[in-house]
């Protein structure tokens, strides 16, 4: 979509982006000084492949203070974004015909990556009547002798879903009947959470709970907190054997991530979140005038988001309808009419696994948000 719009754009059309997956802000200016000064300091050297040693140790202190998880700087390898931990992490469990269960909707990238490692990918659906969380009864019912790996994310791209401590308790209960299965715990939206806009709270990580520790990988990164998505730096948290495997997959592929990001993330994370949450005051802010927006969109049904940065209503209902020679079928054709007619961008729901729903951001000013909310409302309402 960001293509298509770009497109569109290069003609002279005034599209409304509300398809963005990243923080509309800039980096805080103290992590882009610490930048400065390791160019300076002549950071231009590779790294070691799970990162330096000091950034490590500052992962661990954030584990520590954000989420009372204790880690090694031994179970900690560093990456080129979240991305890459998942890919190290999958390629390190996955072989040819095991099974990985992911709950839809769920982050693109988990699909693909996975069958790229040759396993067996098992959906389970889940919908806005669960606030799109995956209940334990469901998560027992998909397990098999073949499963090796689960992965979520919470706050979830792109429901915006925040599991409870809770709801992760009791997954946790199933997990320990299953002892061969690993957990991805994708944790990238951490901070943008609506319960905790002034970091009074800790993140409830499913990596709390002792009986499955073990097994949990916690992927975590600087993309969206610290609004550093180019800067390309992602982490995992795990017991040393994956880590260990991650690291030797790593050195192959890629070597350490970049020199002068690992030096900025010190200081990012040593730092006062004072700039991450005043960014998370302003999507809250902003979700909160979406909510009141889509008031007047009542035939769009959506759970309210708890976290991350985007809205994921049903639009269903708008399957069969019409405008001039425009038949909407599925999502993507709604989503390709708001574009090309209404001028503003979202993402089909397909790409999450969800065919019945479009994900609209609000990673963009509360102007821009105002007027692509009205042009979806004329969009629509030309739907007949
Ligand atoms: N997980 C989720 C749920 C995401 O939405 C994203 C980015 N869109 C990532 C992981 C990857 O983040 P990174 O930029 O750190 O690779």
């Amino acid at each position: 979509m960001a293509k298509l719009g770009r497109e569109l754009r290069a003609q002279g059309i005034n599209i409304v982006d509300l398809s963005l997956g990243e923080p509309d802000f800039n980096t805080p200016e103290h992590i882009k000084d610490a930048a400065k000064k390791a160019i300076d300091d002549n950071y231009s050297h590779y790294t070691p492949v799970a990162g330096y040693l000091d950034l490590r140790e500052a992962i661990c202190k954030k584990l520590k203070r954000d989420n009372g998880l204790d880690y090694t700087p031994q179970q900690i390898v560093v990456s080129t974004g979240a991305k890459q931990c998942i890919a190290n992490t999958m390629f390190s469990i996955l072989d040819d015909g095991d099974e990985i269960i992911i709950p839809t909707p769920y982050w693109v990238s988990y699909s693909e990556i996975a069958r790229m490692t040759r396993a067996n990918v098992v959906f389970v659906n889940t919908t806005s009547e669960t606030g799109f969380k995956l209940t334990p009864a469901q998560l027992e019912g998909a397990m098999t002798a073949k499963t090796k790996l689960f992965i979520f994310s919470s706050p979830c791209n792109p429901t915006g879903a925040v599991y409870s401590k809770d709801e992760l308790e009791a997954l946790a209960k199933v997990f320990e009947k299953h002892p061969d299965v690993f957990i991805i715990s994708d944790e990238i939206y951490e901070y943008i959470n609506f319960s905790n806009v002034d970091g009074s709270k800790k993140q409830e990580s499913i990596a709390q709970f002792d009986s499955i520790k073990d097994r949990v990988i916690v992927i975590n990164g600087l993309s969206k907190g610290f609004a550093m998505t180019g800067w390309r730096l992602g982490y995992t948290a795990s017991n040393l054997e994956v880590a260990k495997a991650c690291e030797k997959i790593q050195g192959q592929m890629t070597s350490g991530t970049n020199s002068i990001t690992q030096r900025a993330a010190i200081t990012a994370l040593d730092s006062s979140l004072a700039p991450t949450y005043e960014m998370v005051k302003e999507f809250s802010r902003r979700r909160d005038r979406v909510k009141e927006l889509l008031k007047e969109l009542p035939e769009l049904k959506c759970a309210e988001p708890d976290g991350a940065f985007y809205i994921f209503p049903e639009v269903k209902s708008y399957f069969g309808k019409k405008s001039g020679d425009t038949v909407i079928n599925n999502a993507g054709d709604l989503s390709m009419y708001l574009l090309n007619v209404a001028h503003v961008s979202t993402v089909a729901g397909d790409a999450f696994g969800a065919p019945d729903y479009i994900r609209i951001s609000f990673a963009n000013s509360m102007e821009n948000i105002e007027e692509g909310f009205k042009r979806i409302k004329s969009g629509l309402g030309n739907l007949s």
